[in-house]
């Protein structure tokens, strides 16, 4: 990182913290050469994680529309935003520590539900009836047994 004041390429880190969004380290640097204070943040690279549907068509994981049909599941249910944003938040970690960036709807579904099963079996089975798009009342008696 080069010192905005007179370019010098080499700097020691005078102080390092989160910033208050935490998705981000600040870190204070000071030029070895001319003394020059300056603020670097390091975030971690975001690549949009893309999502193949049914069909073959790709588009880009939104979790805004993933936290809706949650909060739909969880209506009335001892289930906290909190607890939303949290499934919401292992699901992306945990596709970015294993560096998939696309995923099927299947596997992404799975993913949430196997999540909201150990949360609440009621949002579970209202997510699953969704999101698996049960052709029957057969399917999601089945799927209800699978639960108890
Ligand atoms: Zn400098």
């Amino acid at each position: 990182m080069k010192c905005p004041a007179c370019t010098h390429p080499e700097s020691k880190v005078v102080d390092s913290r989160d910033s208050e969004s935490q998705e981000a380290i600040r870190r204070r640097r000071e030029c070895l050469r001319c003394g020059e204070r300056f603020t670097t943040y390091e975030r971690r690279e975001e690549v949009p994680l893309m999502v193949t549907k049914r069909g073959g068509y790709v588009e880009a994981f939104d979790p805004e529309k993933l936290r809706r049909g949650l909060l739909v599941a969880a209506a009335k249910r001892p289930i906290s935003a909190e607890d939303i944003d949290y499934l919401i938040r292992d699901i992306r970690t945990s596709l970015a520590n294993s560096f998939n960036n696309e995923i099927s709807s299947v596997t992404l579904g799975d993913m949430v539900l196997l999540r909201l099963k150990n949360l609440d079996a009621v949002a579970y089975v209202r997510f699953a009836s969704v999101y698996k798009d049960f052709k029957s009342l057969e399917e999601f008696t089945s799927e209800l047994r699978e639960l108890s």
